[in-house]
């Protein structure tokens, strides 16, 4: 399995993009950085987007690239719970902000959208998906992908503390996990849902003690502007739990 990171932070830059993730090519997690970071030739060969939840810095490509395909006659599934679909129907592709992709052309729309039933593993495109509610501020799953060889990940998605129920379900060999703000935003990251190094270094010591190891961890979701801060304080973590947490960078390739 090849894992590309397209987009590593939560706002946007020159220098930084947002969510996305792409593996083996065809199969992307979140759109926050699908149009910008991908070719024509690389967005045709997409065939599915695995979506964790409706904030716009986690769809934010998917009119661009539904338009793309929608030029040259191609389609694209996408997954995701039934929040992220009323959110594109009812505000990015609703006829008024752009074309109604979701049902053009008629008989053969350019977005497919499959509902998701969480906790269910589901064949798509040849890997086995389970989607696992994670703490958000509004519903959110996180995504294990096993491919066809047996490689798996985990992507969490936006998250805040409490995943220790998500861990029963998970067995990743490498888990991507978001780290939004350094660990003096404790207090905001718990209110909004979303992790601080010191949060995740509790997550991370839970999810030990359920499963017997700590696979290999990535980290996304960043705030570029407080980004050395974050580095320094997962240093501290890594340290602490002996085990091996990398920041993600737009471009990082991983291959499992
Ligand atoms: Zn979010
Ligand atoms: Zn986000």
């Amino acid at each position: 399995m090849d894992i590309q990171v397209l987009g590593a932070h939560n706002c946007e830059s020159q220098n930084s993009k947002l969510v996305s993730l792409l593996i083996d090519d065809v199969l992307a997690l979140d759109a926050g950085a699908l149009t910008s970071s991908l070719s024509f030739p690389a967005q045709q060969k997409l065939k599915a987007i695995l979506v964790t939840h409706q904030h716009y810095d986690h769809i934010r490509d998917i009119p661009t690239i539904a338009f793309n395909l929608f030029l040259r006659g191609a389609t694209i599934n996408i997954y995701s719970i039934p929040t992220v679909y009323e959110a594109l129907a009812t505000h990015l592709l609703n006829g008024r902000i752009y074309s109604k992709l979701l049902e053009l052309p008629q008989g053969s729309p350019t977005v497919r959208f499959t509902v998701i039933e969480p906790g269910k593993s589901e064949q798509i495109e040849g890997y086995s998906i389970l989607a696992i509610p994670v703490n958000h501020s509004t519903p959110t799953v996180g995504y294990q992908v096993t491919s066809p060889d047996g490689k798996i990940v985990f992507y969490t998605g936006d998250t805040g503390p409490g995943l220790a129920d998500c861990w029963k379900y998970v067995s990743p060999q490498l888990l991507i996990i978001e780290v939004t703000a350094p660990n003096r935003y404790e207090e905001f990251a718990r209110e909004s849902g979303h992790l601080t190094p010191g949060l995740l270094e509790q997550e991370l010591t839970i999810f030990r003690e359920v499963k017997g190891y700590l696979p290999r961890v990535v980290l996304v979701h960043m705030n570029p502007e407080l980004e050395a801060e974050i580095e320094a304080e997962i240093a501290v973590v890594a340290r602490a739990l002996n085990s091996s947490i990398n920041l993600a960078y737009e471009g990082m390739q991983i291959h499992l």
